[in-house]
């Protein structure tokens, strides 16, 4: 069997930061050396890694693989292999492609697309709507990684805004909730009122995406999940976190099964601002909407905290021309 040395990296894993070197046989790495590593040590391919860090290869729990029906942006193959070439050996794609993954031969469908042409681990998440809740308790736990609801909508039309849906989503749901959390009357509310000042909704310049899909908006909907997971007991992710008041919502406890109420981050919303908004326009328009520099930071120190639990990309391309 093929062994292959990654020599001398900086290995970061369990919580830690340590010198040492990595062995993998065939497919499974076989032995990790932390203490002086004898060179001497038998290989077939050595990898120098003195200065480099090595870390276990990444979950990336929010990603948009665009298939089916939405391959012109891009496919299952070409998003998992530059999942692979960035070191994410893990993925869990979202459920607004087309059709959209709400129903169980939907969801057969994209578990056998996924089966088909993912070259990494993957699993998917099954899309909540106002009248599919009966499903719910079909889904099997071993193969789907949660329900997706999203309390504001965003792209595809997979709204639930019915009090009576909700609800009957957190009670039944065997498995984890994972919310995209924006209040749709808080957006229309702002919406409305910058068409009025812009004469037309075609007219609103980029900038006020901000102001219409406000801190306000993701506040209210993330405190109305959060206050339905404490009284149904249901398991509760709240994805894209993106302002620094909601973060007042959630734990500082550490990750465990007896947490039900976690928190993600997405990339975005820790590297850009506001004033990225003004240099780059559409091209980092995401829903929830890039907030300011106090925020990002707000969340930086929370995923340090523990009060954050997951980091995520979202990664969702579109194209140029969208
Ligand atoms: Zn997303």
């Amino acid at each position: 069997m093929k062994r292959i040395l990654i020599h001398n990296a900086t290995l970061v894993n369990e919580g830690r930061e340590e010198r040492g070197s990595l062995i993998i046989e065939g497919d499974h790495i076989s032995d990790i050396l932390t203490a002086d590593v004898p060179i001497q040590l038998h290989y077939d391919e050595l990898i120098e890694a003195t200065g480099c860090y090595l870390l276990p290869g990444v979950i990336d729990e929010h990603v948009h693989f665009r298939e089916p029906g939405l391959t012109h942006k891009a496919d299952i193959l070409s998003e998992s292999r530059a999942a692979a070439a960035g070191g994410v050996t893990s993925i869990m794609d979202m459920p607004n492609t087309f059709p959209m993954t709400v129903t169980l031969k939907a969801l057969e469908e994209k578990q056998r697309l996924l089966e088909k042409k993912c070259i990494v681990n993957h699993s998917c998440y099954f899309g909540a709507t106002n009248d599919n809740y009966k499903l719910l308790a079909h889904l099997d736990a071993q193969r789907v990684c949660g329900v997706k609801l999203f309390m504001g909508a965003s792209t595809g039309n997979m709204l639930v805004d019915q009090a009576d849906s909700l609800r009957h989503i957190f009670e039944s749901s065997p498995i984890l909730i994972a919310a995209h959390c924006e209040d749709q009357e808080v957006i229309n509310r702002n919406a409305q009122r910058y068409a009025e000042r812009f004469g037309g909704a075609d007219r609103v310049p980029m900038s006020k995406h901000y102001n219409i899909r406000s801190g306000e908006a993701c506040f209210n909907s993330t405190k109305t999940a959060v206050r339905m997971a404490q009284d149904t007991r249901a398991r509760l992710h709240v994805m894209h976190i993106s302002t620094a008041r909601e973060l007042g919502l959630f734990s500082e406890a550490p990750l465990s099964s007896k947490k039900l109420i976690t928190a993600e981050a997405c990339i975005g919303h820790l590297i850009f601002d506001q004033k990225d908004v003004q240099r780059l326009g559409t091209r980092i328009k995401c829903n929830p909407s890039i907030k300011r520099r106090s925020d990002a930071n707000g969340l930086i120190e929370a995923i340090n905290a523990g009060r954050i639990d997951t980091l995520a990309t979202d990664h969702a391309p579109h194209l140029l021309t969208d």
